[in-house]
């Protein structure tokens, strides 16, 4: 099942078609995106048997975040070895965990404005939560996830990196900076829910493109670490971290300018397409 946010409301999509959920349900559930993961259970259950005639198409340019007010948005650094290779630092020992604030999350689509400074893709496999969450065995894991998606964790590099503790949160939650979709798509609609090729370009230049089966700590092991610190809501977001092939990482380094177009993409979820603007005077 492929869960999408169309103009603020919840659908189930098909192709280029989809369902209102209000509206096919009656009223049974709430037209609000984020509201869904409180009760995806019985969701589930109603959509995969409730949904029967032929939905109206849509038009991709109204799609929103899946998840557009997580409670708690979590995002994982240096989880791929070529990643951690090309920022000279060493393969991490334990998750290394920080936020994205919840205002940056952004449709899968449409303009970015650049803040001054150097800004930086990172293509990531992002997670969200079904079920609440607390110390959940890694064997049990992907019980608890509602779905997948797309994700790009934008970074304005120069704030991320200086001063005495580097500032990865607020470097990473500039307006847009967390955009997420085109869509949730189920684990059951997957092949391999733990190798899954992710990528993407700019300007049609290939920049990143990696499979997740080279996580250094895989999606389970992630909220194994997370629910034995922290109770993890229904509806929360996980950045699970990016492969190499940075902009930081490269040689010359290269940023995103204003008018760069940035395609981001994982095999069989879908992809995005972002184009930038500014900086803003
Ligand atoms: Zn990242």
């Amino acid at each position: 099942m492929r869960i999408g946010n169309i103009g603020g409301r919840l659908s189930v999509v098909s192709g280029e078609r989809a369902w209102d959920v209000e509206a096919s349900s009656g009223g049974l559930f709430s037209s609000d995106p984020q509201a869904v993961y409180s009760r995806w259970a019985e969701f589930s259950e109603w959509a995969s048997g409730n949904l029967l005639s032929q939905p109206p198409s849509f038009s991709r340019d109204r799609l929103g975040p899946p998840a557009p007010r997580p409670a708690q948005v979590f995002a994982v650094g240096l989880n791929y070895r070529d990643h951690a290779a090309e920022s000279g630092l060493a393969v991490p020992a334990s998750p290394t965990v920080f936020t994205k604030f919840v205002s940056a999350i952004g449709p899968p689509a449409g303009d970015i404005i650049l803040p001054s400074g150097d800004v930086d893709w990172e293509v990531e496999l992002v997670v969200v939560m079904g079920r609440r969450a607390r110390n959940v065995p890694a064997s049990a894991a992907w019980g608890y996830v509602a779905g997948l998606t797309v994700g790009q964790d934008l970074s304005e590099r120069r704030m991320q990196l200086a001063g005495a503790a580097p500032q990865f949160s607020l470097a990473k939650s500039f307006p847009g900076f967390a955009p997420i979709g085109p869509w949730l798509v189920t684990p059951d609609e997957l092949d391999s829910v733990d190798d899954i090729e992710i990528g993407c370009s700019v300007n049609g230049e290939p920049m990143q493109k990696g499979r997740t089966r080279d996580l250094i700590f895989p999606v389970s092991d992630l909220i194994a670490y997370l629910s034995a610190v922290l109770t993890l809501l229904p509806g929360d977001v996980i950045f699970t971290g990016t492969p190499a092939g940075v902009g930081q990482g490269r040689s010359p380094q290269r940023f995103l300018a204003a008018s760069d177009e940035l395609i981001s993409y994982a095999a069989g979820i879908g992809e995005m397409r972002h184009r930038f603007t500014g900086p803003e005077p």
